[in-house]
């Protein structure tokens, strides 16, 4: 079967073109969510770490630093790859 739209070998059992349709499938909320999903599973994975060194050196200048960096280092690289991964099932 040929999409009467852009030409492109299409599945005979497809529903819809799937060149024509699949970049729509993911739309820009979508990207966004994924981003902030990946974002608070990074938070949540950055937190345990500083929540234990806080509970076990107490809040030092040092360690403070590093329980407020760390949680937001996570959450950003989990920010990115959630942004990544939802942009990638887009395609
Ligand atoms: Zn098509």
């Amino acid at each position: 079967m040929q999409c009467a739209k852009c030409g492109l070998e299409v599945p005979a059992d497809a529903i819809y073109c799937p060149h024509c349709t699949g970049e729509r499938k993911t739309t820009d909320r979508d990207v966004i969510r994924g981003g902030i999903k990946g974002g608070l599973i990074g938070l949540l994975i950055g937190l345990l770490p500083a929540l234990v060194l806080l509970y076990i050196y107490g809040a030092e200048r040092g360690i403070k630093a590093i329980a407020f960096i760390t949680p937001f280092i996570t959450f950003t690289t989990g920010l990115i790859i959630g942004l990544v991964k939802a942009k990638r099932d887009w395609k």
